[in-house]
């Protein structure tokens, strides 16, 4: 147990390994595209690479329309926007803060719901029961790239004349019983961040079959020229530049070898943690296509011995950066948790449990038994490291 970090061992990494590590690109291609661009003399506005991009991530989602934006978040804002959207958006708490916080920015009020106790997947039973007078969207997540059940979500929708969006920002490339992620509900929404299985540096991108909606958004995004009506918000400047379309291009040309190295990095995780007693990796649907661009753990302390916490401060001091994704839930944070207080038991229960493990094409099969290696000990002596770990915090106080 000693030969922890966190009791002054060596660090079983040199260098932090993060989650989310840039996904390999081929920097020769990039740079090509780059000087393409500077001899082009189009920076950003729709430029040729912004269109190329969007003609390609409308193929992958199925969908006759792409709107290319600087970032996810933003891309939700406009979506909301476009959408004439007023009162409240029906979300899980289980996501990044990100998606709450689009709603928030433009005056919409957020209403949390529960997810299923294993998936982490929005209740379609709690949003029919979240409904009501001041209700004008349902927002759902596809957590951790796993797709919302879609079928319950569209007919509670569709039964409320509810439009139904999808933050799909960690869904690029998964599917849906066969079906691509970008083709449900209303409208869709990708994130290309340097930390997404594709990446534009920043990046996002609406996709939709509504082609009246998808003229909105583009509209929007650019200050709102070109608005056939008036919209009550005018516009915004929500265009991706021809920088980030380069890097987005260039990374979804890595897109199969990315998810290829994933995929063997999830199933060593899932192999080597099969025997680790009380940790158990969230399993993907094996007839789906998956990104597997996050690796999920969940941590059950009876036997463990040790909770999720001190697991992730065990692995910190390998240099291993584990995350607790997510916790806190969206309704334990500012502004919403001081609003009434609202009780998911199973969000409650999932967030203080769960912690994503270093993943991505920078993260070699040596590095993932490793730090398997760091968990497998950690709760081997799981009680004793808990023990020793809080009569240290002990002392310190
Ligand atoms: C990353 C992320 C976002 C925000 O994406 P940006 O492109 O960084 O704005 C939104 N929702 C979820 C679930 C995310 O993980």
């Amino acid at each position: 147990m000693s030969d922890l970090a966190l009791f002054g061992g060596r660090s079983a990494f040199l260098h932090p390994v993060h989650v989310g590590c840039p996904s390999r690109v081929d920097r020769a291609r990039l740079f090509d595209r780059l000087n393409w661009v500077l001899d082009n003399q189009w920076l950003t506005n729709g430029g040729p690479l912004a269109l190329e991009l969007e003609d390609r991530v409308a193929e992958i989602a199925g969908v006759r329309n792409c709107v290319a934006t600087c970032n996810a978040t933003t891309a939700l804002q406009l979506l909301f926007q476009a959408a004439e959207l007023t009162g409240e958006v029906i979300m899980p708490s289980l996501s990044f803060a990100a998606t709450a916080h689009a709603a928030r920015w433009i005056g919409l009020d957020p209403v949390f719901v529960d997810v299923d106790p294993l998936t982490g997947s929005m209740e379609p039973a709690a949003v029919a029961k979240a409904i009501g007078p001041r209700s004008a969207a349902i927002l759902g997540v596809h957590l951790w790239g796993r797709p919302c059940q879609v079928d319950d979500l569209e007919k509670v929708a569709a039964d409320h004349g509810l439009p139904l969006f999808f933050d799909a920002a960690h869904a690029t490339g998964c599917t849906w019983r066969g079906r691509a992620v970008g083709g449900f509900g209303t409208a869709e929404v990708f994130s290309f961040h340097a930390t997404k299985v594709v990446n534009a540096f920043e990046g996002g991108a609406v996709v939709t079959d509504d082609d009246e909606l998808a003229q909105r958004v583009r509209a929007l995004h650019n200050f709102g020229i070109g608005l056939s009506d008036s919209s009550p918000a005018g516009g915004t400047n929500g265009k991706m530049s021809e920088a980030s379309a380069a890097m987005a291009l260039t990374s979804l040309d890595a897109f199969e070898d990315t998810v290829r190295h994933n995929r063997a990095n999830f199933h060593l995780y899932s192999e080597e943690l099969a025997d680790v007693p009380g940790l158990s990796v969230i399993p993907h649907d094996r007839d789906e296509r998956h990104n597997y661009q996050y690796v999920i753990v969940a941590v059950e302390e009876s036997a463990t011995g040790i909770g999720r916490d001190l697991l992730i401060e065990v692995l910190r001091a390998e240099n291993a950066m584990a995350k607790p994704y997510f916790s806190p839930p969206c309704h334990q944070l500012e502004p919403y948790r001081s609003r009434a207080p609202v009780e998911l038991p199973h969000t409650e229960r999932l967030a203080a449990r769960v912690l994503a493990l270093p993943t991505g094409t920078s993260v070699s099969r040596e590095d993932i038994r490793r730090v398997c290696n760091v968990l497998r000990l950690a709760v081997s002596y799981g009680a004793d490291v808990t023990t020793r770990w809080n009569r240290m915090k002990g002392g310190r106080e």
